[in-house]
């Protein structure tokens, strides 16, 4: 079973239930991959050993220029403008580049061959016996999906797998959560999170992932959270308090459930629902 767990906003403690539901599941039932690689941080909690690094790297285009021609049609087909010729000069922006291949599809002298680039690494290791995945992209790279497609390729399908999702509803969070069985959402009481979970649920929607909440310093703001989840009948499956002593023990990158062994079973709850809510909407018959 694949749950990915994301947020519209960042801060709102993912990588928190990320992290705690994995440490209170059997470990060898469980897998956390990281897919926050712009600023992956699960490693800080579970403290990994790592056993393999591989290199991702993305196919850019370089010009022989003996036989280019200067025609500029690579330039014409290239969606993302990262290719431009000027005069006699093709000038290739790797950052833009989203490793089509179109340009030297299209090329007619057969002018462009591909060079593999470093974009970042993934990292797979343990954690007390939890398989861990990292993805980290490297600095100042603007291409995080190729990171986490490859951190996914990592997924054991016998095991429970938590995909921590990179915050907000662009493209980094569509790679990661697509092809979940459940996506949690962790949200916080206020104007700001009930409109960026909204963004995330219609994310969820177009993507017909089912969908639970989680929702975060339960006791602070206001109550929009709740009215909008009864209004789309979308289900709240754990509220944790605003505690100073959680706040604390994750600024020392301590685990709520180690600094609290009674949340084990409070995440061990919100798993069973998972299951419960998956299995039915599997049972439930489809309209074509
Ligand atoms: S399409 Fe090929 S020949 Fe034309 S400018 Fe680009 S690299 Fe040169
Ligand atoms: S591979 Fe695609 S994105 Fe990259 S330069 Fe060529 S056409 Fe543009």
């Amino acid at each position: 079973m694949i749950i990915s767990i994301a947020s519209g906003k960042g801060g709102t403690g993912k990588t928190t239930i990320a992290i705690n539901l994995a440490l209170s599941l059997p470990k060898e039932t469980v897998q956390l991959i990281d897919c926050d690689v712009e600023e992956p941080n699960s490693h800080i909690f579970l403290k990994p050993t790592f056993h393999r690094v591989t290199s991702v790297g993305m196919r850019v285009p370089r010009i022989d220029e003996s036989k280019c021609t200067y025609c500029g049609k690579c330039a014409q087909v290239c969606e993302y403008h990262a290719i431009a010729v000027i005069l006699k000069n093709v000038l290739v922006f790797d950052e833009l580049c989203h490793g089509c291949g179109a340009c030297s599809y299209l090329c007619p002298e057969k002018a462009i061959f591909e060079v593999e680039r470093e974009i970042g690494i993934i990292q797979e290791g343990s954690a007390n016996g939890i398989s861990f995945i990292n993805g980290i992209l490297n600095i100042g790279e603007p291409m995080a999906s190729p990171i986490i497609r490859k951190a996914k390729e990592g997924i054991q399908k016998n095991k429970i797998t938590i995909l921590d999702a990179p915050p907000g509803t662009a493209c980094p969070v569509i790679e990661t959560v697509k092809g979940s069985d459940f996506c949690l959402l962790v949200t916080e009481p206020t104007p700001f999170g009930l409109n960026d979970l909204e963004l995330a649920v219609g994310m969820l929607e177009k993507l017909g992932i089912q969908m639970g909440i989680v929702i975060n310093k339960a006791d602070i703001g206001d109550r929009g959270i709740w009215d909008y989840c009864k209004s789309k009948n979308i289900p709240i499956l754990m509220e944790i308090p605003m505690d100073r002593k959680i706040a604390e023990s994750y600024s020392k990158g301590i685990p709520i459930v180690v600094e609290n062994p009674s949340y084990i079973q409070r995440f061990c709850d919100l798993f069973e629902k998972v299951e419960k809510l998956h299995e039915s909407n599997r049972r439930r018959p489809r309209i074509e």
